[in-house]
């Protein structure tokens, strides 16, 4: 490694590096480099290891001052003398900016990580709860294989519905199911769904918490997948 720098000004290379101290004193120092050829030297060290401290690290985003900070804990370390603490610098400057910022890397991660835990945790821990089952019949009585249900549950804050149906005709073209909610007459659409080979259809619609109650529940063929109001024959009912 080089020799000591033994410049008034060495010791506040590393503040000028990241950006610290006034507009006088960072013109000061500017003005210095331009004619120390010791502290350009060593500022052109800092400068690489500087570069060599990544703003990211396994995709997380490190915060923005940390990599100031740490520049900081290695390089103004109080009870090492000024020379001796430049020369220590140069030595292991690089390594420990490294292996802190990743360090302070991992540990920014588990906090990310215990976060997303206890939120799947808590989802977990919340029992789901039958409020309602609804029984679908068909809309032709002779019709007996087409039939299903509608289940109201509750899990947390969180209220779904979850409609299980079978005995459906397989749709053409552009047709689709579509679940009406009935509240006063007023029917409001839950959602659509395609069924399968073997005429089953499921469906899963969330309830929002300012939504109004519903007393009935309609399904029925419509000629597309859209419409606010039904258009197409009725075909399941409560
Ligand atoms: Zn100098």
């Amino acid at each position: 490694m080089s020799t000591i720098n033994s410049c008034s000004f060495s010791d506040d290379l590393v503040s000028y590096l990241i950006g610290e101290g006034s507009k006088e004193e960072r013109d000061g120092i500017k003005r210095h480099l331009l004619t120390c050829s010791s502290c350009l030297k060593d500022m052109e060290e800092l400068q690489e290891a500087w570069s060599m401290i990544p703003y990211k690290l396994d995709d997380v985003e490190v915060p923005s001052d940390l990599k100031e900070e740490v520049m900081h804990s290695i390089f103004q370390t109080e009870n090492i003398q000024p020379k001796k603490r430049f020369n220590l610098v140069k030595l292991y400057g690089m390594a420990a900016a490294i292996f802190l910022l990743a360090f302070a890397s991992v540990l920014w991660n588990n906090v990310i990580l215990r976060n997303q835990l206890n939120e799947v945790t808590k989802q977990a821990q919340t029992p789901a709860q039958v409020i309602e089952v609804f029984t679908l019949k068909s809309s032709t009585p002779s019709n007996i294989l087409t039939q299903g249900k509608a289940i109201l549950y509750q899990q947390g804050e969180k209220k779904q519905l979850v409609f299980q149906l079978e005995g459906l005709a397989d749709t053409k073209g552009t047709q689709a199911y579509h679940v009406w909610l009935i509240h006063e007459g007023e029917r409001r659409s839950a959602g659509v769904f395609h069924v399968d080979e073997e005429g089953h259809g499921v469906l899963t619609y969330e309830l929002k918490e300012t939504e109004a109650p519903f007393e009935a529940i309609g399904i029925s063929l419509e000629p597309d997948a859209n419409g606010t109001q039904p258009r197409g024959q009725k075909v399941l009912g409560t």
